[in-house]
């Protein structure tokens, strides 16, 4: 697949990704701000939603923390694919613009272009057939730096996991920007966990779990977490999450790791496939047909 489409598909998303929310989100924070119980939390939403209207109409970022870039590559994808994002997020970064958040560790040193050792993090998925799809999922430090893991034993169970994701966002409290998406990971290893929280905020708000027990999990705490009263932006109210998004793996038999990622109202995501023949279709997640 030629380079320089791949690198042009990038750039689109990370425009897309930085300047518009998907469908789900924007109707799950209309849905906050029809039923939030606070004068001042549903002013919080119609600012929010005033933000997200010019954002789209202006072609700007939603918020100034544009983020850093986590993608995941489902297909038949080389190094030159890897190329590609690489040198597509350093041309967004300038042409957006999205502001340089990439630095050092210790030195703060800032290459300016977003891209660096590590970032952007990019997870591969094989797959057989010759669709290449790539899903951006950029992540303010706000909501990121709110990541919790718990390494729980197995005879915390179902009760710990629901005290641990409610720990993590009462602790979190406005900081995050909520209202939230709760992203949850359970099982696998402590890394494996992590990512599962983080990937599964890639499932779409109107999209239920596939497994009933774990969808009504995700409705009780979504439920638990909107009486906190933590509210919009933190100043209160009864819309403190706008869903609960939960990804497992099989774990040791003596493990139960638990790991929570928290995604602001600015959930940004993007997806797009490319088919063999040059054809690009845009989506909202990696979940939409
Ligand atoms: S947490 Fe989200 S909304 Fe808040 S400043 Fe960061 S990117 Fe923006």
């Amino acid at each position: 697949m030629a380079e320089d489409l791949i690198e042009e598909v990038v750039v689109q998303l990370l425009r897309e990704s930085a300047t518009t929310l998907p469908s789900d989100v924007i109707e799950a924070l209309h849905r906050a701000e029809a039923t939030e119980e606070s004068e001042v939390g549903r002013s919080q939403l119609r600012t929010i939603l005033k933000n997200i209207d010019a954002a789209r109409r202006l072609a700007v970022p939603l918020c100034q923390d544009t983020g850093v870039h986590v993608f995941l590559v489902r297909g038949n994808a080389d190094a030159a694919v890897e190329r590609s994002i690489l040198s597509g997020v350093a041309r967004a970064t300038a042409e957006i613009p999205l502001r340089p958040n990439v630095v050092h560790p210790l030195t703060r040193e800032n290459p300016g272009t977003n891209v660096a050792e590590g970032l952007p993090h990019i997870i591969y998925h094989p797959a057989d057939d010759d669709i290449l799809e790539i899903t951006v999922l950029p992540k303010g430090a706000g909501s990121e730096n709110m990541t919790a893991l718990a390494m729980l034993t197995p005879a915390q169970g179902i009760r710990g996991i629901k005290q641990f994701v409610l720990d993590t966002v009462v602790r979190a409290g406005g900081r995050p920007c909520p209202p939230t998406i709760v992203g949850v990971g359970i099982g696998g290893t402590s890394d494996l966990a992590t990512g599962l929280a983080k990937q599964a905020l890639l499932r779409p708000l109107d999209l239920p779990h596939p497994d009933p027990v774990i969808a009504a999990l995700e409705e009780e705490l979504a439920e638990a977490l909107n009486l906190t009263g933590i509210g919009p932006m933190g100043l209160g109210g009864s819309s403190t999450v706008l869903g609960v998004r939960i990804a497992t793996a099989y774990c040791h038999t003596a493990s139960l790791p638990v790991a929570v990622n928290l995604q602001c109202w600015a959930a940004r995501r993007a997806t797009a496939r490319i088919y063999p023949d040059g054809r690009v279709k845009f989506r909202g997640s990696p979940f939409e047909p």
